[in-house]
């Protein structure tokens, strides 16, 4: 403290002048900008639209940016302090080298070929394959598709996937199945429209709060909610199914029956745009109402009231978010809703979709560009027309493309445990708190010859791991799209600089480009993102997800655009897909699908009496590498916690604050708050998935979805101990 201040002759003017802005009235001089940056948010696939303030070059304030159509003026707790995330301590300045067990700052240069000759080198010594990526949702569009092309045809691996895989791949695999093609179907005004929503494992309120004004605004409404915990989701319910875990696909199969049977479906949509509408009907008989009610531990009355309600809506809307696709029957449950939307004709329609709410604020982008789960512009590895079409846009030759996907995220980190992959490139993820089962994925990772993890962050449990981390450039510090659950595309625009030396990830991926030897190859004359947009449109001409009539001016002019957008589309022409019930499958048909339930994968034991839940909270973000270095966030939710029910502490002699241990077959959490409460039922426990040092992924599982790969991280038998630890 200065002496002027220790005598009080410095009374802090500064900090605390006060001053009047336009948008808030009187507020703290400091927080008013110099001007404004619209974009859009970096958080969740909501997409909302907001502004940056920036003052003397740095980003002080976040603010709703009024125009756009999704958030109208609003924005969520991490929306509104989004700002603080460009300023955190521990953001990645410089590329760090390991060298004599020691992260040292190197140059750009050193770093970027050491990247390329390690690479190389594992590559010529065990195969192309040995290289494995793990990407991301958090990039911009562009960057996706520079980096798919990258990985494909310059590294020569398809060994690539996202943490999108521990999201969202369930709904991909699901859509593909049903409908022909990834796409989430609907669009958010349908929760304005629909006279009944069915919110089925989406806590919308914690997970995507800005949606919750959708339903706000639609006072006609019925609002089913299933869930095994009373959400903050399922108190807003006018009709609240507390199932068992995991019953969900049982449910949805004997709601298909009660449609059926009292002939609540749509003959004229069936006939006309789906096929296996008999063999379904046949396969229905195993789930009527006694049997559902066993599995789910729903009364008759409330599957009957569901079915009904349902099944007689003018305009029926369903949502789901991880509570389905954290599953081994993801992809299943998936099918059994679009199943439900298909029989009744509720797709296509206002007010009407099966919807899949997506997770980061660029997992769609990454679906439909990225070259992980399919090709760009949702083009199958398996399809020899898609390959060929995309070699002759690409001026390369067929056999460059390959046939199928590689490793899936999971399969990569399995795959390093057996020494099948040997060098891993991270890109703006945090598997050491987001993977399941982390003793697997250390494992995994300790076996690496060569850890390169790219991040705007450092240190993170994950960077301190690698052998080298490239600094990246994050939101607010560069440019591009991001599309939305609803197929939104929205600018994102650069307020500042990135700190130190980091860069956009585009800038790495072109500089990695150069040091392979292929960027003009690859990316002919491109200098900007929008050259790789430019791109991306033309390849994206003619598909579902067509890009071609959206231009950088466009977005600029018109704010955001919804594809499909072919060139001389008229704006907010596409609001949703399969209006004239034509599907993208080789007969134009939708597919009824037939998935068996079974109960999930590791039961509760004596010694594991407890079902876990995990989930989130709607202070944090995903791995915390955001948001636990806003403030006001982390005062918020500074730690993780368990919820249990009363009745089973009182058994257990446990109390309310006290801490506990969490304890399966794969591991422990120590010391972890105990809170009692009647949201979650006896026999069940939930924790939140945000927390390093209290990580509920020592304890989950290693069972992953046969189809999507995503991992069942909503269920595993765990025992609870009064912790030895204190905190
Ligand atoms: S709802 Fe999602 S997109 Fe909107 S402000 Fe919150 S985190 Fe950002």
């Amino acid at each position: 403290m200065s002496w002027k201040r220790k005598l009080g002759l410095d009374i802090l003017e500064n900090d605390y002048a006060f001053a009047r802005s336009e948008s808030t009235g009187y507020v703290s001089a400091k927080k008013i900008p110099d001007y404004w940056v619209p974009t859009t948010c970096g958080y969740c696939s909501v997409g909302c639209g907001i502004e940056i303030g920036v003052k003397n070059g740095s980003a002080i304030a976040s603010r709703p940016l009024t125009s756009h159509p999704v958030n109208r003026g609003k924005l969520c707790p991490k929306g509104l302090s989004e700002h603080y995330t460009l300023q955190a301590p521990n953001r990645a300045k410089y590329p760090l080298l390991r060298k004599r067990g020691k992260l040292v700052r190197v140059s750009w240069d050193e770093a970027l070929t050491t990247l390329v000759e390690r690479f190389r080198n594992v590559q010529e010594k065990y195969g192309p394959g040995v290289l494995g990526v793990i990407s991301t949702g958090q990039l911009v569009t562009e960057e996706f598709y520079t980096l798919g092309k990258l990985v494909q045809l310059g590294f020569g691996t398809n060994n690539y996937d996202g943490n999108t895989t521990l999201c969202m791949a369930s709904a991909v695999s699901g859509y593909k199945i049903s409908f022909g093609s990834d796409g989430p179907p609907g669009a958010y005004e349908d929760l304005e429209h629909a006279d009944v929503i069915f919110l089925i494992g989406a806590n919308i309120a914690d997970n995507h709060p800005i949606l919750c004004q959708y339903l706000e605004a639609n006072r006609k409404k019925k609002l089913i909610v299933a869930d095994p915990r009373v959400s903050k989701t399922a108190m807003m319910a006018d009709l609240y199914l507390p199932l068992k875990p995991r019953s969900d696909l049982a449910l949805l199969n004997g709601l298909a029956y009660l449609l059926i049977r009292y002939n609540l479906v749509d003959r004229a949509f069936i006939d006309n745009h789906t096929t296996g509408f008999a063999e379904l009907q046949t396969f229905l008989e195993a789930y009527p109402p006694e049997r559902v009610s066993e599995i789910t531990g729903l009364s008759e009355e409330l599957i009957y009231k569901t079915a009904f309600l349902y099944g007689r809506a003018k305009a029926a809307f369903i949502g789901w978010t991880m509570g389905v696709n954290h599953s081994t029957l993801g992809t299943a449950t998936v099918n059994a809703i679009c199943n439900l939307a298909l029989l009744t004709g509720n797709i296509g329609r206002l007010g009407a979709s099966p919807f899949s709410i997506t997770g980061q604020c660029n997992a769609m982008g990454t679906r439909e560009a990225g070259f992980t789960a399919s090709m760009p512009g949702y083009r199958k590895f398996e399809c020899e027309e898609d390959r060929k079409e995309l070699a002759r846009l690409w001026g390369i030759e067929e056999s460059q493309i390959p046939k199928k996907r590689g490793l899936a995220y999971p399969d990569i980190i399995e795959a390093a445990v057996a020494k099948r992959i040997r060098a891993l490139w991270i890109i703006a993820t945090n598997p050491l708190v987001s993977f399941p089962n982390q003793q697997v994925l250390r494992h995994g990772l300790s076996n690496l010859d060569f850890l390169v993890v790219q991040d705007g962050f450092h240190p993170t449990p994950t960077t301190e791991l690698a052998d080298l981390v490239l600094p990246a450039a994050i939101w607010g510090e560069k440019e591009g799209t991001y599309t939305n659950s609803e197929r939104r595309v929205s600018k994102v625009n650069k307020a500042v600089d990135p700190p130190g030396e980091a860069w956009s990830d585009f800038e790495i991926f072109l500089a990695i480009a150069q040091k392979l030897g292929c960027r003009d190859k690859l990316y002919p004359g491109w200098r900007t993102v929008e050259d790789a947009f430019n791109e991306w449109r033309s390849v994206s001409r003619g598909r579902l997800c067509d890009y071609s009539g959206i231009t950088y001016q466009r977005l600029e002019q018109e704010g955001t655009i919804q594809w499909p957008c072919p060139e001389g589309a008229a704006p907010n022409s596409s609001a949703r897909l399969y209006t004239d019930g034509h599907f993208p499958t080789p007969d134009g048909r939708a597919r009824l699908v037939c998935s068996h339930w079974e109960p999930f994968p590791e039961q509760p034991h004596p010694d594991f009496p407890f079902v876990l839940n995990t989930g989130r909270t709607v202070e944090h973000w995903h791995t915390g590498t955001k948001t636990r270095g806003v403030p006001i966030l982390e005062k918020l939710s500074p730690n993780a916690w368990l919820e249990m029910n009363p009745r089973d502490a009182k058994r257990l002699g446990l109390r309310s604050h006290d801490l506990v241990d969490i304890i399966s077959r794969r591991g422990r959490v120590q010391a972890v708050e105990l809170r009692l409460t009647e949201i979650i039922a006896p026999g069940q426990v939930f924790m939140p998935f945000h927390y390093f040092e209290t990580n509920v992924n020592e304890v989950t599982q290693s069972a992953f979805d046969p189809i999507s790969r995503e991992p069942n991280y909503k269920q595993c038998a765990v025992r609870v101990e009064r912790s030895e630890v204190s905190r």
